[in-house]
């Protein structure tokens, strides 16, 4: 086990829900609960919740991210958000590659790699998010699918630039959809993130990289999912909207 190796970090993903005033009221919830936390604790927020978010964060150790980045600097890109924009509010995270926008949005391991570049070149921590669908599990191409999504994201990303990496392996069919993926399908997929990632750096490097679990993690399901070699933290939807289930995941991770 080499989990010392490399924090743990539990991030929050609240997708298109809250209002600002609706953010400063769960933030101002969950301070309390979540303080003298022994992990990252971050909260991925929609872009119009930002400024309220790092306010009401302000002194606590919740950490502000954002939901997505565009790759390119400025420009014609109408509806997009650049890395400058995001820094100047005072983000530190950004989620890449959600599901959700591969599925609705047409992301693709391409764009997924060039706004990861984008945000570690501006100094941002990546979450980026791999994982398969159901028919990809069931025609066998997990390891085979988890690997190359992993390995595109990280195309030209430097040895450097990786320890501002988290990936998310989060299976399609466990997000939002009250499935989880069994504690060791887990830990198998972030293995195999992990093996993809050792190809690329070696396997010493592999070993310092905080690899998330994400799909339907929960206040009861936390302990055992977080228990797992691999699994150093999660990507949490819809329980990072309560309070109380969010903070009691915390407090698995900081075990
Ligand atoms: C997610 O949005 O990344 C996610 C894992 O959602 P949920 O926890 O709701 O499945």
């Amino acid at each position: 086990m080499n989990k010392a190796k490399r924090p743990a970090v539990i991030a929050g993903n609240w997708k298109m829900n809250m209002t600002p005033s609706q953010t400063t009221a769960l933030i101002n919830e969950m301070k309390p609960l979540v303080a003298g936390a022994d992990c990252e604790v971050v909260l991925c927020v929609p872009y119009v919740d930002i400024p309220a978010a790092i306010e009401a964060a302000k002194g606590s150790n919740i950490k502000i991210g954002a939901e997505n980045i565009h790759y390119k600097a400025s420009g014609a890109y109408t509806g997009e958000i650049s890395a400058d924009m995001l820094k100047e509010l005072g983000v530190e995270y950004v989620i890449i590659g959600h599901s959700e926008r591969r599925q609705y949005f047409g992301e693709t391991d391409q764009t997924v790699n060039l706004r990861s570049l984008a945000a570690l070149n501006a100094g941002f921590k990546a979450i980026i998010c791999v994982g398969e669908t159901l028919e990809q599990r069931e025609l066998g191409y997990t390891e085979a699918l988890i690997k190359y999504q992993t390995k595109i994201a990280l195309t030209n990303v430097t040895e450097e630039q990786l320890k501002n990496v988290i990936i998310a392996y989060e299976p399609v069919w466990a997000i939002g959809t009250g499935v989880t993926a069994s504690d060791d399908q887990a830990d198998e997929g972030n293995g195999f993130v992990r093996k993809a990632i050792a190809e690329m750096f070696g396997a010493d490097v592999a070993e310092t990289v905080t690899i998330q679990y994400g799909g339907s993690m929960n206040a009861k399901n936390c302990e055992g999912l977080l228990s797992k070699e691999h699994v150093d933290g999660g990507l949490i939807g819809g329980a990072s909207l309560k309070a109380e289930d969010f903070s009691v995941i915390v407090k698995a991770a900081s075990k």
